[in-house]
């Protein structure tokens, strides 16, 4: 046992993945001391598909100076292209290219090289293997497994869909979380086990409800997972993959494949308490329509530095900018991909079917548009300066 004091910071950071490295980083950028807690060492096993879209890149851009024409194996990317299949119930729905790539990170070189960008800073320290038991908001004591503690004027969760910090918040629901959080199971298996063209993105709706199956492309291997909203779902996630397997024709066991939970229209509107924020996962801030989840990670982490620098800079409230930064940008467009997901979810097969169909068809270059941020959910109209590429 120890009682330690790690010392105060401007701000601790708990979890060192994508939102938690960004915002450490851009802490960093500006000067400030901030202290990184993670369980784990980097690099770490990380759960994905890892897919990215051009809005992260745009980001990984501005704050990590990485160019987007150049990402490669040395930032964590295994693959890109801008190929992408869509399949519903058995037939093909589109087989398109989309004016931008898709980037696929494998999760354990992607999260190390942000941490290693966040650490690189002088006034940014880490500790990993540091996990974290209790956050108390008022004070901004942050309390470790060894029992040491560490103070900062702000808290930043980034710890994650299981998040301690969440649960350690005052009037935090359990149960409406648990209501909106889907279930991904996911595999990697060998490219020469599959007899389809992997090189495109595939995706697969119709036999997963609320939900769907996907195929990324990596280097020497695929990707192959499944994810719906759990309370939507009967069969066993890893049922769902063997079908899923069988559909493909990969001859492959989902035994051991791994599930994990994605937090699939439970953000939260207003992530903060006193001295503490929530980024990331642990604010639930995913794409509920798609599952994306690592852009909202690192642009709620990039919003609640811009918040901490600010509120640092002028004696106004961290948590209250924050909120406001994320009203403008980030909440109406999770409510808006929640707001619609029906359309593509929910009903009998044969009501989705001419809409899908139809979106196929003549709807396709909005939606890359959509998924790639350079079309927002709200108006659904394009804009010259997409929100996600400034801060407020
Ligand atoms: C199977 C699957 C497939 C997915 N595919 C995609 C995809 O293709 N594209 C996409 O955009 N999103 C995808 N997602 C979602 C994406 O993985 C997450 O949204 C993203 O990782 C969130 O980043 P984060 O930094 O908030 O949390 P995380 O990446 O989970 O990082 C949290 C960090 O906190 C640390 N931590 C946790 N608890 C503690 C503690 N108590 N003390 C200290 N440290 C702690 C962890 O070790 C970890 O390093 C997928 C998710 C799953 C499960």
């Amino acid at each position: 046992m120890s009682d330690t004091s790690h010392g105060t910071y401007d701000a601790v950071v708990v979890g060192g993945g994508p939102a938690g490295a960004t915002a450490a980083h851009a802490l960093g950028s500006r000067g400030h001391d901030v202290l990184i807690l993670d369980k784990s060492s980097f690099p770490r096993k990380k759960l994905c598909g890892g897919l990215v879209t051009w809005k992260t890149t745009q980001l990984l851009e501005r704050e990590f100076g990485w160019n987007h024409e150049s990402l490669g194996p040395e930032d964590g990317f295994e693959y890109s292209t801008p190929e992408y299949e869509v399949h519903f119930d058995g037939s093909t729905v589109k087989n398109g290219r989309s004016e931008r790539p898709y980037y696929f990170a494998d999760r354990r070189g992607y999260d190390a090289k942000l941490f290693e960008a966040a650490v690189s800073h002088e006034t940014v320290d880490a500790l990993e293997g540091a996990a974290v038991t209790d956050v108390d908001a008022s004070t901004g004591v942050v309390s470790l497994a060894d029992s040491s503690v560490v103070e900062g004027r702000y808290v930043v969760g980034a710890d994650g869909a299981h998040s301690v910090v969440r649960n350690s918040l005052p009037g935090f629901d359990r149960e409406a979380w648990g209501d909106n959080l889907a279930i991904a199971t996911e595999t990697f298996v060998p490219r020469e086990a599959v007899d389809i063209d992997p090189d495109s993105l595939l995706v697969h709706l119709g036999f997963v409800n609320w939900g769907y199956g996907w195929v990324f492309p990596n280097r020497d291997r695929l990707v192959v997972g499944v994810g719906g909203l759990n309370r939507k779902n009967t069969d066993s996630f890893r049922t769902l993959l063997d079908r899923y397997f069988d559909r493909l024709g990969i001859d492959a066991d989902a035994s051991s494949a791994e599930s994990r939970p994605i937090p699939f229209g439970n953000y939260l509107t207003e992530p903060t308490a006193d001295r503490a924020m929530l980024v990331g996962d642990a604010a639930g801030f995913v794409d509920a329509m798609s599952g994306e989840g690592i852009f909202y990670a690192q642009r709620s982490g990039e919003l609640c530095a811009h918040a901490i620098d600010r509120a640092l800079g002028t004696g106004k409230s961290a948590p209250r900018l924050y909120t406001s930064y994320l009203d403008e940008s980030v909440i109406p467009e999770l409510r808006l991909s929640k707001l619609l997901r029906p359309l593509l979810w929910g009903g009998p097969s044969a009501l989705r079917r001419p809409i899908i169909h139809t979106w196929g068809a003549a709807l396709h270059r909005q939606w890359e548009e959509l998924v790639h941020g350079t079309r927002l959910y709200r108006f659904l109209r394009k804009r010259g300066d997409p929100y996600h590429t400034t801060l407020p």
